[in-house]
């Protein structure tokens, strides 16, 4: 299929079988672990499950490589799974890379106390100060590691300048583009190396599987593919059906999450009782100008406080919402909503998340594909409900 296509076009159409398997509309589960062999004479050619080579696998990379247009896609069993075997790709004992500071926090347990058991180096950066990079690189150095958009205050990093950066000391670009999806950022039209996802969350969008993926530089998706198909994080054929069939609806999806979650911004940020709303859609967000240059929508996920920042007061505010399910994760077409010092960075002590602007009392929400009015009188009525209970 033309790369000229929009996205989409693409969405249905890239990567897809031509002629069509028995004629079917939609890809077959190819539910075999093991293929004829067809003469191949490289160990990672043999068509084998494990191996990533099945029609489910290379059509889902196929397609994802025209979505983030770039050379190459290839998908994996999880978001940790392509992270950890594309990092562990890269770097070997004596290497160093640098990486944002807020990072996701199985990203973050995976570098602090994987990394330096394997003689692996690491400094993190703040993604919004370029100029204080330079101090930190090292001749060792052999990548830089960036998150779109950071949980849970919603950061945007200097994306141009990790680029720029990486290019001018020959390093690796990464980003794990999870938070953004294709939809509203692909990172190869701005020049990153590899681009890395949690396809458990907009790309699947239904919270029924894990996934990953690792979409960039062909030379580079090659020698991931090799790592995995060593460390064995190979996506089931089931999974791959599925993430297939949902994100054939990844652009509706992320429209009606981009437009909803722009409008609950802004009622919350105008709400008595609410403190602080992060969200890059909104211009008193520190990240809004970095978002609005380089993305096309400012994404679904949204955080913010009670006025009074009460702990308690904030638990009694969630038990009093009656849509958005109270669960970690995110992207998907439920709205999920979670207090992250219980969830996300309850492995850091309470001064390490006041260092970095998390209080206990911040409230994260991942906006589903509910109606935008629903979700706004739900707030509505539990936001009257304990300030009823305070006032009692
Ligand atoms: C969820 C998530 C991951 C990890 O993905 P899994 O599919 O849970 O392994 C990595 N990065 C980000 C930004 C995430 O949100």
């Amino acid at each position: 299929m033309s790369s000229s296509k929009r996205m989409e076009t693409k969405l249905i159409h890239a990567g897809e079988m031509r002629p069509r398997v028995g004629g079917a509309v939609n890809l077959p589960i190819f539910q075999s672990a093991t293929f004829e062999y067809g003469g191949e004479d490289d160990y990672h050619d043999i068509r084998y499950i494990r191996l990533n080579n099945t029609p489910n696998h290379i059509v889902l990379g196929e397609k994802l490589a025209a979505i983030e247009s770039a050379e190459s896609g290839l998908v994996a069993a999880s978001g940790m799974a392509i992270i950890s075997t594309t990092l562990l790709s890269i770097l070997r004992n004596g290497d160093h890379i640098l990486l944002q500071d807020c990072l996701y926090g199985g990203t973050h347990d995976f570098v602090t106390k994987d990394l330096p058991g394997l003689g692996i180096d690491y400094d993190f950066i703040d993604g919004s100060d370029p100029a204080s990079w330079e101090k930190k690189i090292r001749k060792q150095t052999k990548a830089i590691y960036v998150e779109a958009i950071a949980n849970p205050l919603m950061d945007v990093p200097e994306l141009a300048a990790v680029v720029e950066f990486a290019r001018a000391n020959k390093i690796i670009s990464i980003i794990d583009n999870t938070f953004a999806s294709p939809i509203n950022f692909r990172p190869a039209e701005l020049g990153f190396d590899l681009s890395l996802h949690s396809c458990t969350k907009y790309l699947n969008g239904h919270s029924d599987i894990v996934a990953g993926a690792c979409i960039g530089k062909a030379a580079l998706v090659k020698d991931v593919k090799r790592k995995l198909n060593h460390l064995g994080g190979t996506m089931d054929p089931h999974a791959a059906f599925l993430l297939h069939r949902g994100m054939k609806t990844l652009s509706l999806r992320v429209k009606h999450q981009n437009e909803s979650a722009q409008k609950i911004a802004e009622y919350l940020e105008k709400h008595a009782d609410i403190g602080a709303v992060n969200y890059p859609g909104l211009e008193s967000h520190s990240s809004h100008a970095r978002a609005a240059k380089w993305f096309d929508g400012f994404g679904g996920m949204l955080s913010f406080e009670l006025k009074d920042q009460d702990a308690d007061k904030t638990d009694e505010f969630l038990k009093a919402l009656q849509l958005p399910i109270c669960a970690p994760s995110l992207g998907g077409v439920e709205s999920l909503i979670t207090r992250p010092a219980t969830t996300s960075h309850l492995g850091l002590s309470k001064e390490d998340r006041k260092k970095i602007g998390i209080s206990d009392s911040l409230v994260r929400f991942s906006t589903g594909i509910e109606a935008t009015e629903d979700l706004i009188e739900d707030f509505e009525q539990a936001l009257k409900k304990i300030s009823a209970k305070v006032a009692r």
